[in-house]
């Protein structure tokens, strides 16, 4: 239709299938889907166990793209509207998997992370709210954490030693001990796994029951899933019952925590179950790192997390299936939806099949967490990288102007301009450069918007093909749905099929290995996927590097925390900066995710609100309940 009406008025247009029926056209037996409400339902990780169908599994593309802008680049929708076309046009099986929303963005500055116009997860205010509730339970379990140790903290400090070991493994009149499994794998770890906690002399009863937390060295910080910037910093335990043992910490946003990259990289309920017990959430007094299973707390954690282990599955406004799974950013996080979802859907999809993975923000970002984070997890190597840009956001690289919200887009957005879009190109060209050096081949998606003319998509058509992409193909997702992308499933299908390389795997590879050391991963991203001239490192920063080394802990892949905006940390270098310094502000250890965390340049860990937030226009219908103004 024209005008496209709103994102949510679509979306209220296209009743989707009941979720039962989805089910069964994918052939899922009762106990293989568990329905919350009438158009989700969680997937359990069973499937996986199904003896795997002959020959080939379907076809892996992830979908990424160039730098954002304010001006939006679609890669939501072309990942929504690529699995569309893949499904209701080219007819084959297609699995998009996406991230579930949070509701920073939500209520904040992005929106929604539904795709847009008519290529759309729907219902889509059931996916931009709560859901299934996954972010909530990571929420939960964070803070469970956080409670803990600074309990555990309190505890200790107000207790002998006798009446701790009294109260952990309590001792009634003429019984024996009862040592709970987290003790006694405490035990084990100290050594002293062979010995009654009776046996054990005044120094072993001591180490058994004092975790003995360095304050000024706890990392666990506390989470939510709002931009609350006032919580980035804060002071706990000011109560006067908690007796002078005040300390300062802060808030993340929920999808920034170590549980959603744990959720988002496992395999299993059991991997998940130890990847949560490793989780590392200080340094005792003796320099010692302090685990979620010290604390006692990672088999109540798993019990929190198990039923988001389980994907949920939605659809397209064309009916296709889609798997929504986790949700870390590609800034602050790893920036891709879960193993588990994408796993579940190759098998699911066949060997004809597509699944179409989104990874967030800029393939600088995103695309190499991707790579290097999560295929490095799964074992899984892509097939195909689709990467989205736009004209308007390419002439923004080039040198366009800012844009004010509510205010209308300069000219230069709405009127032809090939040499600002050809000098803005150069984003695109290096993200097209940084996606072929990881023996992926790019295919551009140019997400059209209607005031792009013809003379510009020919031009960033003929760019991209001199700048190496297997192709560049026009797409009008957005007005057309699958329809309009029918050109990009097409140019998919044969980039997979036709002119296939002997095996995808055989020229795919990594951008460093697991021996270098911290720092060279950190400089081998940073010099030859960002371009940067060269690396500084904090006081801090330098002295944790050190620390991570002797603990053992280098052979983890690294997770760049940096601003999306920018190839470099400083958001206002757009198009193709190079030469600049990456300045690594501070470094964290992900030890259950199985990352080093490195915080670049002010990268804040929590976003904050604008002045005007996506909810002055967010309302319900009091006489309907429809809810109104979600994007
Ligand atoms: P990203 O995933 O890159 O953040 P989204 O897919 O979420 O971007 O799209 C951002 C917003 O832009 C959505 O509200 C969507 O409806 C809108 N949008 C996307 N593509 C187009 C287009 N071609 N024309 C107009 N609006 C679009």
């Amino acid at each position: 239709r024209t005008p496209v009406p709103s994102d949510i008025a679509i979306a209220g247009e296209h009743g989707p299938k009941p979720i039962a029926q989805l089910a069964r056209e994918l052939n899922l037996g009762a106990g293989e889907f568990e329905p919350y409400g009438a158009f989700a339902a969680k997937v359990p990780l069973s499937v996986l166990q199904r003896p795997s169908a002959e020959g080939r599994s379907a076809r892996y593309v992830v979908v990424t793209g160039i730098s954002p802008t304010p001006l939006g680049e679609g890669k939501s929708t072309v990942t929504v509207g690529l699995a569309q076309a893949l499904y209701a046009h080219a007819r084959r099986p297609a699995f998009a998997c996406v991230r579930q929303p949070s509701q920073g963005p939500t209520f904040g500055i992005k929106g929604g992370a539904a795709g847009g116009g008519y290529a759309q997860v729907t219902p889509m205010t059931a996916m931009n709210l709560h859901l299934t509730g996954d972010i909530h339970a990571i929420t939960a379990a964070n803070n469970l954490v956080a409670a803990a140790v600074d309990a555990r903290r309190f505890h200790e400090a107000t207790q002998t030693d006798a009446q701790l070991l009294q109260r952990l493994c309590p001792r009634k009149k003429g019984a024996a001990r009862t040592v709970a499994e987290p003790l006694r794998r405490r035990l084990e770890r100290l050594g002293l796994g062979e010995c009654s906690v009776d046996e054990l002399d005044a120094d072993q009863v001591r180490r058994l029951v004092r975790l003995d937390i360095d304050p000024e060295r706890i990392s666990w910080r506390r989470v939510l899933d709002t931009n609350d910037r006032f919580l980035r910093e804060i002071t706990v335990g000011e109560a006067a019952s908690e007796r002078g043992m005040a300390r300062k910490t802060g808030f993340d946003i929920a999808v920034a925590s170590e549980i959603m990259a744990v959720l988002a990289l496992t395999s299993s309920l059991a991997d998940m179950r130890e990847r949560l017990a490793r989780m590392v959430v200080g340094f005792s007094r003796a320099g010692e790192p302090i685990t979620c299973d010290d604390l006692g707390v990672a088999g109540a954690l798993a019990v929190l997390m198990r039923d988001a282990l389980s994907p949920t599955l939605m659809q397209t406004l064309e009916g296709s299936p889609v798997f929504v799974h986790a949700g870390p950013f590609a800034n602050i996080a790893h920036g891709n939806s879960s193993v588990v979802a994408d796993r579940i859907a190759l098998q699911l999809a066949g060997p004809r099949g597509f699944v179409v993975t989104e990874a967030g923000f800029g393939a600088d970002i995103g695309f190499e967490k991707f790579v290097n984070i999560k295929c490095r997890a799964s074992g899984l190597t892509p097939d195909a990288a689709v990467i989205v840009a736009t004209v308007r956001a390419l002439k923004m690289h080039g040198g366009g102007p800012d844009v004010v919200p509510g205010r209308p887009l300069p000219e230069a957005y709405t009127r032809e301009d090939l040499p600002l879009l050809e000098s803005g190109f150069s984003n695109l060209r290096r993200h097209i450069e940084n996606v072929r050096s990881l023996g992926v081949r790019p295919i551009v998606a140019i997400n059209a918007f209607d005031s792009d003319t013809p003379a510009e998509l020919a031009l960033v058509q003929r760019l991209a093909l001199e700048a190496g992409a297997y192709d560049a193909v026009p797409t009008h997702l957005w007005a057309k749905g699958g329809q309009g992308a029918e050109d990009l499933a097409n140019t998919v299908i044969r980039c997979c099929e036709d002119d296939e390389p002997a095996t995808a795997s055989d020229s795919f590879r990594f951008l460093y290995t697991d021996d270098m050391s911290i720092k060279q991963k950190i400089e081998i991203i940073a010099k030859q996927f960002y371009r940067a001239g060269s690396v500084s490192y904090s006081e801090e920063a330098e002295s944790k590097i050190a620390m991570f080394e002797q603990c053992g802990w280098a052979k983890m892949p690294v997770c760049m925390a940096k601003t999306q905006y920018s190839f470099s940390a400083n958001p206002a270098l757009k198009g193709a900066p190079e030469g600049f310094d990456l300045p690594i502000r501070d470094i964290r250890a992900s030890l259950g995710a199985g990352f080093i965390y490195p915080l670049c340049g002010a990268m804040q860990t929590l976003p904050g609100l604008p002045t005007r937030p996506c909810f002055y226009d967010i309302d319900v219908n009091p006489d309907t309940g429809d809810i109104q103004g979600l994007f």
